[in-house]
């Protein structure tokens, strides 16, 4: 089968073995180049494994999924209480990161990944629910209520999931994006533009400029959710954030709340919503492609937003 590989900077299809052994057999219908993925890219990181962390496919049987990349042991006490995002030995474990990922015709993964999919939403869009699962638990770390007025700094694939499911909570939401393309698209989904203060700012650009615009659109008492990747440190101004009283809260991943995982939330708001995927999704290139696909995710001026490889 075929795969995407990292080596030097550069991206790799290869020939490989079909992997083989135990866990459920997905063939992969869509997998998102996400952020993470060129940074890890442009790191020039010795990743060993295939990447791909948004992966959605169908197993032998026909039955279309999404695959929850995280693999937490399942018995440390964050794993028992349900927050196996936290737990100690998952990260590094994760698909595309730790062990091999779903850029490649068909990934083995155990069965605790499988997220099955509401029956309107189409698995050639289902790997935008990773993205989303990231919105959703945020969104819930921040105590999100409806009736609230949230403003969203950032108009990405997580900014826009962020516009969209803080809409779907009713809260007012508005959106400072840095492309018009990403700014029309809020628009749609029914994001006005950034206007007096907010109880809740959410970063989604991982950038200093945007920390400190967030810091001084959140009202007094108000909250900042980071959900951006500042890989070099948050930039906070401090001194603001004391004056102001905020709340600064932080996010990893995606866990489950009681029985619901963030996961089957993310399903159920792209399902609701045809209109995002169609949206976010700007481009799709077939496996053998990926070179160019990580090309165009690379040059946001070029109005990709989420770039999908579609073995
Ligand atoms: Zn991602
Ligand atoms: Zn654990």
């Amino acid at each position: 089968m075929r795969a995407v590989f990292f080596r030097d900077g550069e991206v790799e299809v290869r020939e490989i073995e079909e992997p083989a052994g135990e866990g459920v057999r997905v063939r992969v219908r869509s997998t998102g180049i996400c952020g993470s993925d060129l940074h890890m890219l442009e790191m020039k990181s010795p990743l060993g494994c295939v990447v791909g962390h948004e992966v959605a496919g169908v197993l032998d049987d026909g039955t279309p999924v999404v695959v929850e990349p995280s693999m937490p042991c399942g018995e440390c006490p964050s794993c028992r209480s349900g927050d196996y995002n936290l737990c100690p030995a998952g990260a590094g474990q994760s698909l595309g990161v730790g062990r091999d990922g779903g850029m490649a015709d068909v990934v083995r993964v155990p069965p605790g990944c499988l997220v099955h999919l509401p029956s309107n939403l189409n698995v050639r869009d289902a790997c935008l629910v990773e993205p989303m699962a990231v919105v959703v638990h945020g969104l819930q770390r921040a105590g999100l209520e409806g009736g609230q007025r949230v403003a969203v700094i950032g108009g990405g694939a997580i900014g826009l999931c962020a516009v969209a499911a803080a809409r779907a909570s009713s809260a007012t939401v508005g959106l400072s994006a840095r492309y018009d393309h990403q700014a029309a698209l809020g628009r749609s989904l029914g994001a006005g533009g950034i206007e007096g203060l907010y109880d809740l700012v959410v970063d989604c650009a991982g950038t200093e400029k945007a920390v400190i615009t967030a810091v001084k659109l959140c009202r007094p008492r108000g909250k900042l959710l980071v959900l951006g990747t500042h890989w070099s440190g948050l930039p906070l101004p401090q001194v603001l954030v004391m004056m102001k009283e905020i709340t600064v809260v932080s996010s990893f991943m995606y866990a489950s709340n009681g029985a619901v995982r963030d996961f089957d939330v993310a399903a159920m708001l792209l399902s609701r919503q045809p209109a995002l995927a169609r949206g976010l999704i700007t481009h799709r290139f077939p496996l053998a492609q990926a070179q160019q696909a990580f090309a165009v995710a690379r040059d946001r001026k070029a109005g990709a937003i989420k770039v999908v490889l579609e073995p």
